[in-house]
């Protein structure tokens, strides 16, 4: 009687878990990863209130995504359609928002991607919650503007044929972001440099916004020469989904696409959590460095920065998974336990 009730609640805590890992846009996983890396390189005078708050920010890092379904004018922020604004999009698309707007209307805008806008528009927001000092706020939108910052990261964020279904090359969006970095994590250096100062904001969003868009070609190529020594039985999984059937690649696939890929997937999760980082920093400079240990409702403790001083050591050391610290990674093997408590249960 007990143990069925015990075994009850351990199925539905193991569901709960196991749908917050999965999920698109960097794959909920790879926002996580990147998210908890971002606070690894802010400066100390920073460091001690993210770490603290990091739980929180690893989790809120999916927020966007999730906020999709019930706001219909949130998807717009997350990617940009440039093959749309046309023939030189990099060279043709004004930086600010008024001006782009201007040139393009903001229907025309909202249909195509705002994200690179939405972005110094959540670093604004980010910035008067340090004036503030309002901890709520400096919370929220970190989690939000990293979140933006980390979509237009990827490269097919940036492009019109954001899942490959232009070029008969479907999935390709959650194979890119989700399925490689999940598969292939263990062997990336995920260290980065610590965050700096940016002077101008909008145009460092704009150059990640360009090296994402010039990398869209390469990533077509990669699957198109990859696909020639498999055929579509060993290529493709077909996995029902609310009651509809899709094709996703598999992991065969999937590793031979990362092998060829090289470090493209790696260097852009470290390229984004050193932008996260230093437009968190960026922000909290522009908002007068308000000091931050003073909005901890209770001071740090020993315990707490011997913690965050090991999680530092492991990152650079690049064991950070070895040594179970990453937070994605320790949700996963509570699954584990959880699964392994109710079978013996069973
Ligand atoms: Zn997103």
């Amino acid at each position: 009687m007990v143990y069925n009730s015990l075994r009850k609640v351990l199925l539905v805590l193991g569901i709960i878990l196991s749908c917050s890992i999965l999920g698109h846009s960097w794959g909920f996983f790879g926002h996580k990863v990147i998210q908890q890396l971002a606070i690894y390189g802010l400066p100390k005078d920073m460091q001690g209130f993210y770490h603290r708050h990091m739980a929180h920010l690893v989790e809120t890092s999916v927020r966007p995504d999730q906020r999709r379904n019930d706001d219909s004018t949130e998807a717009p922020r997350h990617f940009i359609d440039l093959e749309a604004l046309g023939e030189k999009p990099l060279e043709e698309v004004p930086h600010t928002y008024p001006a782009a707007a201007a040139k393009y209307s903001t229907d025309t805008l909202q249909k195509y991607g705002i994200a690179p806008w939405h972005i110094i528009k959540m670093k604004e927001r980010l910035t008067r919650a340090f004036q503030r000092r309002d901890t709520d706020s400096i919370l929220y939108y970190s989690a939000d503007l990293a979140h933006y910052i980390q979509d237009v990261h990827v490269p097919l964020h940036t492009s019109l044929n954001y899942d490959g279904q232009l070029t008969g090359q479907h999935g390709l969006h959650s194979l890119w972001e989700s399925k490689v970095p999940e598969q292939n994590l263990a062997s990336y250096n995920l260290q980065h440099n610590k965050a700096r100062y940016l002077a101008n904001p909008q145009e460092e969003i704009w150059g990640v916004v360009r090296s994402s868009h010039l990398l869209v070609p390469k990533l077509l190529e990669i699957e198109r020469q990859v696909s020639q020594n498999f055929t579509d039985d060993t290529k493709y999984t077909i996995v029902e989904r609310n009651g509809r059937s899709r094709k996703n690649y598999t992991d065969a696939f999937s590793s031979a696409y990362n092998k060829v890929l090289g470090t493209m997937v790696q260097d852009r999760m470290r390229a984004s959590a050193e932008m996260t980082s230093s437009f968190w920093y960026t922000s909290w400079v522009d908002g007068g460095k308000p000091d931050l240990d003073k909005l901890l409702a209770m001071p740090r403790a020993k315990a707490e920065k011997k913690q965050l001083k090991n999680e530092l050591k492991a990152w650079k050391k690049g064991t950070l998974l070895e040594k179970d610290l990453l937070l994605t990674k320790i949700r996963i093997s509570l699954m584990n336990v959880i699964e392994w408590v109710s079978s013996s249960l069973a």
